[in-house]
């Protein structure tokens, strides 16, 4: 067998890196975008309220996904903090949420005086258990954000017959899922829940830096989505008064109009990133104690996780090394530790020294065993890209095969 680079062996890959969003190489930037940013400085005017930049993107943004309105905001942590003032939860109120996600999907829960509550996640997916969620919905439940983690639709038809059930609201976080069907070609993410929250973050399908988007078919939903970026001003009256709490979560048209080239280039980028991924699924489907996502024609692979079995916490973070080491940059479990174990929340750091609103609640671990064994044990995440060519995937085959022989196969 050959030497692990990790050993001192010779990389499958070396000294060309595979395509990444931290490079032009791994983006879809080019003249389009250019002279969108060009045409917005020469108009003179930069901001959303008075130009045509964003308006032209939300409509744009909502007749793409299927939803009557789309509101623009600055991040995808805006566009969910969007979503949570616009559900309007009472202090203390509880909002269920996925233990494996970005914090992005939580803070905002907070920042509204609202609780997360943490559901645990199907073991195959990491997407949001829908018996976990049914056992924690109870009189303060006000909602429940469904991620579609990695690009792979969340249950959202489940979800939210939950939801409407308990007479609550089901938030879609597609953050890393544009474009992806919630059945085979039925509607897509974004459109199942009342709201629907998207990044354009340097990571995601699409990038503008930063920016956000919030679809939704309910217009008084969308009133308030639009109050709370825009500092409570009602600007369909024009009436000089502050209406409702809020802040100032608006796009600029620089980020807008460059939004709206991303935007025309995002279905090439999913077919792209989900062609590549069924080859490399193809390739390495004979490897035993390798497992990849179903893939139900629904997976738009923002990363390509694999499921790898008989390994311990140590073992995992050693697999993620070496495939880094062959030339594949990955990452072992996503994220370090299931979100409530991060200190903010553990001790917790929210306002002053009083904890509030989470002084009294316990994130012990133990509390979602199934994320816990993802992270810890069994995920190892593969950042995917639209721009990996054929030799690219050869050499992410190749790199994955030998690691996976060495370390789990032999
Ligand atoms: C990136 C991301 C966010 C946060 O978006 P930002 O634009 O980085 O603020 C929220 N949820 C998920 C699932 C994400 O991947």
């Amino acid at each position: 067998m050959r030497t692990l680079a990790i050993d001192g062996g010779t990389p499958v890959r070396a000294g060309r890196p595979l395509p990444s969003p931290m490079e032009p190489s791994g983006r879809t930037i080019g003249p389009e975008e250019e002279a969108a940013v060009l045409r917005v400085l020469r108009s003179g005017m930069l901001s959303s309220v008075w130009g045509t930049e964003v308006n032209a993107l939300t409509e744009e943004f909502a007749a793409l996904i299927g939803t009557r309105y789309a509101v623009a905001c600055s991040s995808g942590t805006a566009a969910i903090h969007l979503a949570v003032a616009a559900v309007d939860p009472e202090p203390g109120d509880e909002i269920i949420v996925p233990p494996i996600s970005d914090m992005g999907s939580v803070t905002p829960i907070i920042a509204q005086n609202a609780v997360p509550v943490f559901a645990d996640v199907d073991p195959v997916t990491g997407n949001l258990d829908p018996d976990a969620v049914a056992a924690l919905i109870g009189p303060r439940t006000r909602a429940v954000v469904a991620v579609h983690l990695f690009g792979k639709p969340a249950p959202v038809a489940r979800l939210r017959e939950l939801t409407d059930r308990a007479g609550i609201m089901l938030i879609e976080d597609c953050a890393q899922a544009y474009l992806a069907p919630t059945r085979h070609g039925g509607p897509l993410v974004g459109t199942v829940g009342q709201l629907g929250c998207f990044s354009l973050q340097q990571y995601k399908h699409i990038t503008t830096g930063d920016g956000g988007l919030v679809t939704t078919d309910d217009p008084e939903l969308a009133l308030r989505l639009r109050r709370f970026a825009d500092k409570g001003w009602p600007r369909e009256t024009g009436e000089r008064a502050y209406l409702s709490y809020a802040l100032n979560y608006r796009m600029t048209e620089l980020v807008g109009a460059v939004a709206r080239e991303q935007l025309r280039k995002l279905p090439g980028v999913v077919s792209r990133r989900r062609a590549s991924a069924a080859e490399f699924a193809a390739r390495v489907a004979g490897l035993p104690g390798l497992v990849l996502p179903p893939d139900d024609g629904d997976h738009v692979y923002w990363y390509l996780p694999l499921l790898v079995d008989g390994l311990d916490h140590g073992g995992l973070v050693r697999y993620a090394e070496a495939l880094t080491a062959e030339g594949v940059l990955s990452l072992s479990g996503y994220l370090a530790r299931p979100l409530y174990a991060e200190p903010v929340l553990r001790k917790p750091l929210t306002y002053g020294a009083s904890g509030y609103p989470l002084a009294g609640r316990d994130y012990p671990d133990g509390l979602c065993p199934v994320a816990e064994d993802l992270v810890y044990r069994r995920l190892v995440v593969v950042p995917w890209n639209e721009n990996f060519t054929d030799a690219d995937v050869d050499d992410i085959v190749a790199a994955v095969t030998k690691v996976h022989t060495a370390l789990v196969a032999s």
